[in-house]
């Protein structure tokens, strides 16, 4: 049987490729030994390959004996290789195609399910993170949205991401130790009420696909892979400057939130009012949502104007609530930690911190990865990010690779401080 939190009371499996990562960038060594996600981001993850910039040569079950070997109680994978992957975005398409469904299932689901259903690691609890952006992407990035994509409405048209998500569930979710969170974006794309209401209705929709129940999820995960801050202390949704809410300010733009906690709690309560189990739990990726270091706000901003209140309060120091790629000024978050909060499963490292997001200029790979230009420091934007900067760092690898000079500032930002 489950545990309702998979996180509690066990120590998490510590990935000895990104370890030697972590301590091969100096002062590396103060949180090498974290727990983070291993990314399944392509089919020959799952056995383990080399020429492969974002995953070493240990596969799902070497990472698995590792974990036994380690002690570890939990050990964290990421799932990710939908067809047509990355829809709104061209840094992280992956290998199949868009009518690539039945590959994904025979070539990437079933070797991953016969893995972990194997009897050998009954007694480590697994966490899958399903499909980062790929729910949202079908709801906020298709016709009919400023910035929809050619390819997020063909993976809705052919439901490609809906069934492949519910395949997943409904292999993965029967095995006895396994814990499946779903991918529900953050705070900064869906806390808008146009967003908020539907995609949780899509998450809905995909967890009953295919065969699957609502049984088979323990939870959701926000702010994989992003910048969005957890707590926002000095700026609350509820402040008022002069009378004008700070709702209207140009950072906030309307949404209802301003941080991934009281976000996610409150997406929580939503996804339990429309039918999943009321027991279920979130988890906040925070391996780069820290914003320390000395740009770091001491108190509230200004009262002189909604935008100065906001700007100079806000510990996200992004250009852009939109911006994803690289963030210059971001540091390590809250250091993975089970139950911290109500409706909290933990808090969680899943995008390693120090691995890109994508390449600030075109790099040639034969590993399926674009060139977005979200990642490119002199972009000046797009519908998705209000016509901005990107706020990307200059030099970056392709995504996934190792880039010591963002792990340098990730540590030199982190907060809690080092
Ligand atoms: C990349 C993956 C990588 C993951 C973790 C994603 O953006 O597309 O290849 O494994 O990040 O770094």
């Amino acid at each position: 049987p489950k545990v309702d939190n998979p996180y509690v009371g066990v120590k998490g499996y510590v990935n000895p490729e990104w370890k030697a990562h972590a301590e091969s960038v100096s002062g590396g060594n103060r949180v090498s030994n974290n727990p983070t996600a291993v990314w399944m981001d392509r089919i020959a993850a799952i056995a383990g390959s080399t020429g492969s910039s974002s995953n070493g040569s240990m596969g799902m079950r070497d990472h698995l004996d590792a974990a036994l070997a380690q002690g570890a109680g939990y050990i964290q994978f990421v799932i990710y290789d939908l067809p047509g992957r990355d829809c709104s975005a061209l840094a992280s398409n992956g290998e199949l195609g868009p009518d690539d469904l039945p590959r994904y299932k025979s070539e990437y689901i079933d070797p991953i399910a016969a893995i972990q259903g194997d009897a050998k690691y009954k007694n480590i609890r697994i966490v899958n993170i399903i499909e980062i952006d790929s729910v949202p992407n079908l709801v906020t990035n298709t016709s009919g949205n400023a910035g929809g994509t050619a390819m997020c409405d063909t993976v809705k048209a052919n439901g490609a991401y809906i069934n492949g998500i519910g395949y997943a569930l409904s292999k993965l979710g029967p095995i006895s130790n396994v814990y499946n969170y779903i991918d529900a974006a953050h705070h900064g794309w869906i806390g808008w009420d146009s967003n908020f209401g539907p995609v949780a209705d899509m998450l809905k929709t995909a967890a009953t696909a295919s065969g699957s129940t609502v049984n088979n999820v323990t939870g959701f995960i926000t702010n994989t892979a992003n910048y969005s801050a957890l707590q926002e202390p000095y700026v609350k949704i509820t402040d008022t400057v002069n009378g004008t809410s700070v709702r209207q300010s140009k950072w906030i733009d309307w949404n209802q939130y301003v941080d991934e906690l009281s976000f996610a709690q409150a997406f929580r309560q939503k996804l339990v009012s429309i039918g999943f189990n009321s027991n279920i739990g979130m988890l906040i990726d925070t391996s780069r949502n820290g914003w320390g270091g000395t740009a770091r706000p001491k108190g509230p901003g200004p009262t002189t104007s909604v935008d100065a209140y906001v700007d100079g309060g806000r510990i996200d120091r992004r250009i852009h609530a939109g911006n994803w790629c690289n963030q210059v000024g971001a540091g390590l978050g809250e250091r993975p930690t089970a139950a911290p909060q109500p409706g909290i499963d933990a808090y969680v490292w899943i995008k390693p911190p120090g691995e890109s997001d994508g390449s600030s200029s075109l790099i040639p790979n034969d590993e399926g990865k674009g060139f977005d230009r979200m990642c490119d420091p002199t972009y000046t934007g797009n519908a998705r990010n209000g016509n901005n900067l990107t706020g990307a760092m200059a030099n970056a690898p392709i995504s996934g690779a190792w880039f010591p000079a963002q792990f340098q500032q990730l540590m030199q930002n982190a907060y809690p401080p080092l």
